[in-house]
C-alpha cells in the first residue's frame, strides 16, 4: 500500500461494509471463541462453497498460506518443476520454492497479461508437476486449454485466484476450475479481512483433495476427525502448518462477504467509466487500455491499468499525477529478473512480453468509495499530461 500525505485520490482505500465490529463482538463476547475454526469460520466457508459452487473451502490467514498449502498437497520434492508466469506476486513462486521445487517462468499474453497457454507445452519436462495460472486483475486465464494440457501430462492445476473473487470463466467461478484455487482477502483486494485468504478444493478432479487439505490445515493432524469422534487418537499424520485465521478475522470477513456482490458491481462501473473516459487517448495512440475480454470472461473489476509507451513516460506520468494528489502505481517487478527468482527459478523461452509490459503498466486508483467525479479527475489529469 502506498501512502502519501493526504492525496486527493489515494490508490486504495479499505472499505468497511458495516457489520464487521458487531460480528467480532458476537465471536468474542457471545460465542467466546477467538481461535480459528468456530462459527464464523464455518459460515465463511459455507458462503464460499455455496456462492462459488465449490466442493470444499478452508479459510486461511492469507493467499500466501493457501498457496503454501497447495504446494504441500501436491507432495512436491526438490527438483520438481512448477510452471507459472513471471508477471505475478512473489507468493506464487515462494510457496513452491519453499518445498524445493523450481518455478519455471513462462511469458504472458499481451492482451490479458495472463500466462500464455500456447507456451506452456514447451516448458514441460519430465520433472514438471503443476501449472499455476494467475488470473491477473481478476481476468481469467485460458482455462480450457490449460486444463487440457494438465490432463494430457498428468499435472496439477493450482489457480492463483488472489485477485479473482467472483470473476467467472464460461459461467464458472475462478478458483473452482483447477484442482486447487487460492483466494486473497488482503486489504488491497476487493473483499478484505486485513490479511486473509482461502483454499478451494475440486473433488471432481481429485476425490480425496478436500480430506487431505483438512489435515494439512490442522497442522498435519487428524484434529477434526478426532473431535468428530471418527478416530480415538489425536495425532500427527503428515506435513502441515498453522493455516487457520482467527475467528476475529473470520467474523470481519463474513460482513464483507455479505457485501461482496455490491463491491464488485461498483468496481465494475468505475472500470467502465475509466475505459470510456480514456478511450480517446487510446484512439490517438498515446496509451493502451485493458483489452476487451471476449466472450465468457467476466472480471470482478479488481483493477484498472493503462499501458504507457515506456518506462520513462510512465515515471513522468506518476510524478505528474502525484503533484495533483493522485496516487498511481506500477505493478510487479518480473520474478525472473529478481534476485530470488534467478536463484530459485528458471525461464522457459524469452519473456519479452513480460519485460515490455511490466515497464509500461500503470495502475490507477480504484476502490469502493471512489466516486465518478474521482475517476473524472484522474482521467482529466492523464489527458492533460498527454496534451503537454
Ligand atoms: C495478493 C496476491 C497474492 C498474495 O495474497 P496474500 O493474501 O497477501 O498472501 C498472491 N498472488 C497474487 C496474484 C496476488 O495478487
Amino acid at each position: 500500500m502506498i501512502y502519501c500525505s493526504g492525496p486527493k485520490v489515494p490508490f486504495n482505500k479499505p472499505f468497511i461494509a458495516g457489520n464487521e465490529l458487531s460480528y467480532i463482538w458476537q465471536a468474542v463476547i457471545k460465542n467466546g471463541q477467538t481461535s480459528g475454526g468456530g462459527v464464523f469460520t464455518q459460515k465463511c466457508q459455507s458462503w464460499l462453497v455455496k456462492t462459488l459452487e465449490s466442493d470444499a473451502a478452508f479459510l486461511t490467514h492469507s493467499c500466501t498460506a493457501a498457496l503454501e498449502m497447495s504446494a504441500i498437497l501436491c507432495d512436491l520434492h526438490p527438483g520438481d518443476e512448477v510452471i507459472m508466469p513471471s508477471f505475478t506476486f512473489v507468493s506464487t513462486a515462494n510457496a513452491f520454492a519453499l518445498r524445493g521445487a523450481t518455478p519455471v517462468f513462462v511469458d504472458i499474453r499481451a492482451d490479458t497479461l495472463n500466462i500464455n497457454e500456447s507456451l506452456i507445452q514447451a516448458a514441460i519436462t519430465s520433472k514438471t508437476r503443476a501449472i499455476v495460472p494467475v488470473h491477473y486483475g481478476g481476468v481469467a486465464c485460458a482455462m480450457d486449454e490449460i486444463l487440457q494440457i494438465a490432463l494430457d501430462y498428468g499435472l496439477f492445476v493450482i489457480e492463483d485466484a488472489a485477485q479473482a473473487l467472483l470473476s467467472t470463466y464460461k459461467g464458472k467461478y475462478l478458483g473452482t476450475l483447477g484442482h486447487i484455487g487460492c483466494l486473497s482477502f488482503h486489504e488491497t483486494k476487493n473483499v478484505i479481512s486485513g490479511e486473509g485468504g482461502a483454499i478451494l478444493l475440486n473433488k471432481t478432479l481429485e476425490e480425496d483433495l478436500a480430506s487431505r487439505a483438512q489435515i494439512v490445515w490442522q497442522k498435519g493432524t487428524n484434529r477434526t476427525a478426532f473431535f468428530q469422534g471418527a478416530t480415538d487418537k489425536y495425532t500427527w499424520l503428515q506435513l502441515g502448518s498453522s493455516f487457520l485465521p482467527s475467528e476475529i478475522a473470520a467474523a470481519f470477513l463474513l460482513a464483507q462477504f455479505e457485501f461482496a456482490h455490491e463491491i464488485m458491481e461498483k468496481r465494475r462501473r468505475l472500470v467502465d467509466l475509466y475505459s470510456r473516459m480514456l478511450k480517446p487517448l487510446e484512439d490517438f495512440g498515446f496509451i493502451r487500455l485493458p483489452k476487451n475480454l471476449g466472450k465468457g470472461l467476466n472480471s470482478n473489476g479488481h483493477l484498472f491499468y493503462v499501458l504507457t509507451s515506456g518506462l520513462n513516460e510512465r515515471s513522468r506520468l506518476i510524478d505528474f499525477l502525484a503533484r495533483r494528489g493522485i496516487v498511481a502505481v506500477f505493478h510487479y517487478v518480473p520474478l525472473h529478473s529478481s534476485p530470488a527468482g534467478r536463484k530459485y527459478g528458471r525461464t522457459s523461452g524469452f519473456l519479452a512480453v513480460t519485460d515490455d509490459i511490466s515497464a509500461r503498466l500503470l495502475r490507477l486508483p480504484l476502490y469502493y468509495e471512489m466516486e465518478p467525479e474521482d475517476v473524472e479527475l484522474v482521467a482529466q489529469a492523464i489527458k492533460k499530461f498527454y496534451r503537454n
